[in-house]
């Protein structure tokens, strides 16, 4: 049965439905803000940094630990060459002896080359990943500074589409409190199918679909009383006529 109200208090459904769409707008950028994609894909790069950055730190750390076993090994063997040479030179071990010491330098000092090899490329390898722990730990702190802001941006968006909400929310009760309870229901029923639920008629035209509507809808709707709550024959919205 078609709701009946005052031609003066009908109009008042154009105010809700201007809140209504404004809110369904702010809504919709709270959940589109380009801020939302930035965040995913600045946490997803910060993740992956922060990873990359233990393994140079971990990578630093063995090649340090590398170069101090090697550097122990060195030192032994420097030390064992500096006994055998003393004792060379003391000239008092058996002469069997000092052939196998005279060996065991020449082998200890191809040995102590060896190890000064590695110990120069173990060298190379913690200035590479030096570098790259370096590398690594200034994208990271890029990163974060990104996300940082990136998230600082969506707050201040959020607060300030937030206190349009409220402000539109409360500006919508106090619209809605003064408008008779059939009228609103009418109106909330055709807006909960997801539409424009009151707009106006302009000539022939419903502003909520904007479809002209035909000369017997037409004449439907400029037959019926002031009071009558009219709706679009193509959408179903309220009309309000001028
Ligand atoms: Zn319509």
């Amino acid at each position: 049965m078609p709701a009946r109200a005052d031609p003066f208090v009908q109009r008042r459904l154009l105010d809700l439905a201007r809140i209504d769409q404004a809110m369904s707008a702010a809504e919709h950028r709270r959940r589109t803000l380009p801020e939302l994609a930035l965040i995913t894909a600045g946490t997803g790069r910060v993740d992956q940094l922060r990873n990359a950055a233990v393994l140079a730190r971990t990578e630093v750390g063995d090649l340090d630990r590398a170069a101090r076993k090697l550097d122990n090994e060195i030192d032994a063997v420097r030390a064992r060459a500096d006994r055998d040479a003393d004792r060379l030179a003391a000239g008092t071990a058996p002469a069997k002896d000092l052939e196998n010491m005279q060996h065991e330098i020449v082998s200890l000092a191809r040995r102590q080359a060896t190890l000064e090899d590695e110990a120069l490329e173990l060298m190379e390898r913690r200035e590479v990943a030096d570098a790259t722990l370096a590398t690594t730990d200034r994208e990271l702190g890029a990163a974060r500074a990104d996300l940082d802001a990136a998230q600082q941006r969506r707050d201040d968006a959020f607060a300030d589409i937030d206190d349009e909400l409220a402000r539109a929310a409360a500006d919508r009760t106090a619209l809605v409190d003064g408008m008779p309870a059939d009228l609103t229901a009418l109106y909330e029923q055709i807006r909960s199918r997801g539409q424009v639920a009151a707009a106006a008629l302009n000539g022939s035209r419903c502003e909520a679909c904007r479809m002209d509507l035909d000369r017997s809808a037409l004449g439907a709707i400029w037959a019926a009383g002031v009071d009558d709550v009219v709706r679009c024959s193509e959408c179903g919205a309220i009309l309000i006529r001028s």
